[in-house]
């Protein structure tokens, strides 16, 4: 229906014309109902009517709940719903009582989800659910890894490390990190015993 098929313009002038519904579709390649449709009224809100009762009488298919009119429903839904079942099951990512995790893909309640404040359209809550949180911040970190400045080996660049971890401007693995540590406590032990 939202589609024109065929002139109205022309339609109107050959029914102004004299011609009948069923000639002007004839003559414009359309069926005679197609022709009331554009040029009668009261043709338009009977169908129209019809359309909506015919909704209306099946329950959703999900809730159970009463089906508004929805045109579009009959070609791109299999099943019957009602406006808030259509629109809940549009959005992609975020449903009444779910949302679904951007990295597995699964539906899950909000709990299973980090609070995330600036994340108003998913009511506060993370993209990734929590286990998937762990594991992307895990391969976050083997990701931006660099070479160890001493041995070569995967290390974390400074800018990655908390308040605890190495002070130094140049990426030192956590192996050479240590052995640092331990001479620079023998050298200090060293220099005790010398004084002593
Ligand atoms: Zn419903
Ligand atoms: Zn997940
Ligand atoms: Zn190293």
């Amino acid at each position: 229906m939202s589609q024109l098929k065929f002139d109205r313009d022309e339609a109107r002038q050959l029914r102004a014309a004299g011609l009948s519904y069923a000639a002007i579709g004839a003559r414009l390649g359309v069926s005679q109902a197609a022709i009331a449709r554009v040029l009668n009224p009261t043709t338009r809100q009977k169908e129209r009517e019809a359309n909506r009762s015919y909704y209306r009488k099946r329950p959703c298919h999900y809730c159970g709940g009463e089906c508004s009119w929805n045109p579009h429903s009959k070609r791109g839904h299999p099943v019957p719903r009602c406006r808030k079942c259509a629109s809940d099951q549009k959005r992609t990512t975020v449903r009444s009582d779910t949302l679904k995790c951007l990295r597995c893909g699964e539906w899950k309640p909000d709990d299973d989800f980090p609070h995330s404040s600036y994340n108003v359209r998913r009511r506060g809550r993370h993209s990734f659910c929590r286990p998937c949180g762990t594991l992307a911040r895990q391969e976050y970190r083997v990701k931006v890894k660099v070479p160890c400045a001493l041995c070569g080996q995967p290390a974390l660049p400074f800018t990655e490390k908390g308040a605890n971890g190495s002070r130094s401007v140049v990426p030192i693995c956590l192996s050479c990190e240590r052995t640092r540590r331990r001479e620079a406590r023998a050298l200090r032990r060293g220099s005790q015993t010398v004084l002593r």
